[in-house]
């Protein structure tokens, strides 16, 4: 069922977005980027006529109430941006919340109370997905950073809403953009992995290298492969369990024609500080005192020609510890690449966590082509996974 098509006049639709956001200890929204996004979602239904229910998850709770986690603190961001007043309902499943709903008023938006105060939704109980369901005519999953769990609100659901269910305008884009870049024939694609772990980033590897032509390896995971090749690293992060898996990987780029592309130089500092005097080093040539945090400027010189004569281009992960200001310029500067790139016509997808935050550090966010709100479920995704969340709604 086609979202942007179905009218939702007279309709109460029980949207499930994701209002993680974070939130600071005086209650306070401190990034709304999740809530903007999912307005165009909610504008539309009350545009046609209906209704809306809104269901999310906030934190890890203890599977009971508790006052930090509660999604009353996001109501205020929530108004604002949507320009009307909202229905706060203190719990998701109650008689009293089902009462409201039940009556809901065209043009009303209701927020129920975070889902994980129950242990259900994390456990996908068809119960509780039942309860959940009698709030509305229509279901609309429109989180895509959920997309990849199996819970009672992103994929049980769906079940009591059998021909109407259908994804919102968030997760259509989603999926079209990342579509985009694995069922595209635009080339040169390349793909720029970076972050603190190979481990945690070798499926999405060994997937791109059977997509992609060129491969550019950045941030901490860029040592275990330097380290595998004989380089001194120093004190780098290195994952010794992995140097063969690192080389494994570096022969199959090979046979497989990929491009791999490794920082030559590094940023180099005695410890994990940002107060300490820093130093270019060849990144095969780290002191034995030395660690390297960022990538140096012959790197990103190379990299930065990789990413320009790109069409297509997937960043996940930074180059370096942009957390500190000190190591921040390789990451900036291969945000400002992509950002160049995309102006010169290319697709650019950024996703996963660490990426997102850095992009909006630089506040670049709007000058490439789109930033997924899906880390782990992005990732999957683009590994070939079927995502409960969205087979859910195609089966
Ligand atoms: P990930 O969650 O695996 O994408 O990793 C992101 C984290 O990697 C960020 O917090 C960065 O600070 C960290 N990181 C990036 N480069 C390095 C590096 N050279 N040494 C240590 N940590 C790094």
């Amino acid at each position: 069922m086609n979202f942007k098509e179905y009218n939702f006049n007279n309709k109460r639709a029980l949207v499930r977005v994701d209002f993680n956001v974070p939130i600071d200890s005086q209650g306070v929204v401190t990034d709304d980027t999740r809530i903007r996004m999912a307005i165009p979602t909610i504008k539309k239904i009350i545009s046609d006529g209906g209704s809306v229910v809104l269901m999310s998850h906030l934190g890890r709770p203890k599977d009971a109430p508790s006052p930090e986690f509660s999604l009353k603190q996001i109501v205020g961001s929530l108004e604002s941006l949507l320009e009307r007043k909202i229905i706060f309902i203190s719990d998701c499943i109650s008689d009293s919340s089902l009462e409201t709903t039940k009556n809901l008023e065209n043009g009303s938006v209701v927020l129920l109370e975070n889902l994980r105060f129950y242990k259900e939704e994390k456990l996908g109980d068809k119960d509780f997905a039942s309860k959940l369901a009698n709030h509305a005519d229509v279901y609309v999953n429109d989180a895509f950073g959920t997309a990849h769990r199996a819970h009672a609100s992103t994929s049980i659901i769906a079940d009591y809403f059998p021909n109407d269910k259908m994804f919102g305008i968030l997760i259509e884009n989603e999926i079209l953009s990342v579509d985009k870049v694995l069922n595209s024939n635009s080339h040169p694609l390349t793909a720029i992995v970076g972050g603190a772990k190979v481990s945690s980033k070798i499926t999405i590897i060994s997937k791109l290298l059977d997509k992609v032509d060129h491969l550019i390896i950045g941030g901490g995971m860029a040592y275990t492969f330097i380290k595998a090749q004989n380089g001194s690293i120093g004190k780098s992060l290195v994952e010794d369990q992995y140097l063969d898996l690192a080389l494994e990987i570096l022969q199959e780029a090979k046979d497989k024609g990929v491009q791999i592309h490794l920082p030559s130089d590094s940023l180099c500092c005695k410890e994990f500080s940002n107060e300490l005097p820093t130093k270019v080093r060849p990144i095969n040539q780290i002191p034995e005192d030395e660690m390297g945090l960022d990538i140096g400027p012959e790197s990103i010189k190379a990299f930065n020609e990789v990413i320009v004569n790109s069409s297509l281009i997937l960043w996940n992960g930074p180059m370096g510890v942009f957390e500190m200001s000190n190591f921040q310029n390789g990451t900036g500067s291969i945000a400002h690449s992509i950002v160049k790139a995309t102006e010169n016509n290319a697709f650019s997808l950024i996703g996963g966590g660490d990426s997102v935050a850095a992009i909006n550090l630089f506040k670049l966010g709007s000058k490439v082509s789109h930033v997924s709100t899906g880390g782990g479920a992005m990732l999957e995704y683009l590994e070939g996974k079927q995502l409960p969340g969205i087979e859910a709604i195609n089966n």
